[in-house]
């Protein structure tokens, strides 16, 4: 899939309804990336780290997170 362009220097983006976050890097069609960029409703973490997303109560994707 591609990056999305406002994310390109994001590995990390959340999904504020599921509270799913998803890694970039490796997505996957099953992520709906691009439903979730339609929908506006994702979000961004700062540090870009997984122990930032989780500390804000979101779960890693299980389509491209390893280990979730
Ligand atoms: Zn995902």
């Amino acid at each position: 899939m591609t990056r999305p362009t406002r994310f390109e220097h994001h590995q990390y983006l959340g999904d504020k309804r599921s509270q799913v976050v998803h890694d970039l890097d490796a997505a996957v069609d099953a992520c709906a990336i691009d439903d979730l960029m339609a929908a506006e409703t994702f979000a961004s973490f700062g540090p870009d780290a997984l122990p930032e997303a989780r500390n804000r109560g979101y779960r890693p994707c299980r389509h491209c997170i390893s280990g979730a």
